[in-house]
């Protein structure tokens, strides 16, 4: 099938055949990867080359480490607060939708929190991201915040927002490595795998070491980011199945071309999509403003629900699954994560033009 779902989403072929053929004997140990210990050689050589790929792919320079983290991207909205806010401290939020909504209310629970820029709609939806002369920002703000792609309704930033000296802090948790980024511009950058990176249960953040070191001291040990760093991702038991697996989708993108290879596969994918949305605008809407389309989630509707229900099912039929919309957005969405191909959205297209011209 082809896999169009949000996440956990699809993986790159050749890293699960990889996995499958290195499952039950990994490297002629006579064990899976999973059976060693995460601090033995075999899992050590892994772990190694994940932070690696993911420092070649991402350029990431000495001032930045890589940590893996578990909880997923919803505990980063607490434990970022709780790292980072004292009495007194706030922290700016710029709101794009329900997952920003989520990080900012976890903030308020542990400290002080602002909005500086909505783009939220009377509908409570977003069609864009906030535009830069509407942020209120505070320049004391102890970090702004942003989600860099809104996965519910497929919105993304493409000029990142100039927040002066503020620490600026990222949930990349849907768009990570879709591109090239400077990474140098962020204090602090988390995503969780299952979309771009492998599956589920490992959280990859890419952090400013001495932003990280500024972090208060007096939370419980095992929630402090420096407890990670100061032991390379290794005070506890990390996910070592789930990081072994990035580690086959990173080699993968690497022998792909690296970032910009996938950015031109990806931006090859959205234009065809949203080209064919455009074409056939009397049939299908697609209500994100155009400058602030994402290219990893791509959000429309047909002109009534029991068309999109019947566009789905259909599509199901024909092999391609994960088309649902999320739950409070309706409609469609397709979702072109790294591991979708330009032929895989060829495919989805053509379907696209058949449907309309059926039911139009
Ligand atoms: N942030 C974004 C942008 C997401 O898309 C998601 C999940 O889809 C989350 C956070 C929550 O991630 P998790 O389920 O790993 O906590």
């Amino acid at each position: 099938v082809i896999n169009f779902n949000a996440g956990p989403a699809g993986l790159p072929l050749p890293a699960l055949e990889r996995a499958k053929e290195e499952l039950l004997d990994f490297k002629g140990s006579g064990m899976s990867i999973m059976e060693h210990s995460h601090r033995g050689k075999q899992y050590d050589a892994v772990h190694e080359e994940t932070i690696s790929l993911l420092t070649e792919l991402l350029g990431i320079p000495d001032t930045h480490q890589v940590l893996f983290l578990t909880g997923g991207a919803s505990q980063q909205f607490a434990q970022l607060p709780m790292n980072f806010l004292r009495p007194g401290e706030s922290a700016d939020y710029l709101m794009t939708g329900v997952w920003s909504e989520k990080a900012y209310d976890e903030a308020k629970l542990v400290g002080q929190a602002r909005i500086a820029a909505t783009a939220v709609q009377p509908d409570k939806k977003y069609v864009r991201v906030p535009r830069q002369d509407e942020f209120q920002l505070d320049p004391k703000a102890v970090y702004v915040h942003l989600t860099s792609n809104n996965t519910i309704y497929g919105t993304q930033w493409h000029t990142w927002p100039e927040v002066g000296d503020v620490p600026l802090v990222a949930d990349m948790s849907s768009d990570f490595m879709w591109k090239p980024v400077d990474v140098s511009r962020f204090a602090f950058i988390y995503a969780g795998a299952q979309k771009n990176l492998g599956p589920s249960g490992v959280l990859i953040a890419v952090v400013r070491k001495d932003f990280i070191a500024r972090g208060r001291q007096d939370i419980p040990k095992i929630f402090r980011y420096s407890t990670h760093a100061d032991s390379n991702s290794l005070y506890n038991t990390p996910p070592t199945l789930a990081i072994y697996l990035c580690r086959n989708v990173l080699s993968w993108a690497k022998e792909l071309g690296g970032l910009t290879q996938l950015e031109k596969r990806n931006r090859e994918k959205g234009e065809l999509l949203y080209g064919t949305l455009d074409k056939l605008s009397g049939f299908y809407r697609a209500p994100v403003e155009k400058d602030s389309r994402s290219y990893m989630n791509a959000v429309f509707y047909l002109p009534t629900p029991e068309l999109d229900d019947a566009f789905v099912a259909a599509a199901t039929r024909s092999g391609m699954v994960g088309l649902k919309g999320y739950r409070s957005a309706g409609g469609i969405r397709a979702s072109l994560y790294n591991a979708v191909s330009p032929d895989d959205v060829r495919t989805l297209v053509s379907f696209m033009e058949e449907f309309a011209r059926k039911n139009g």
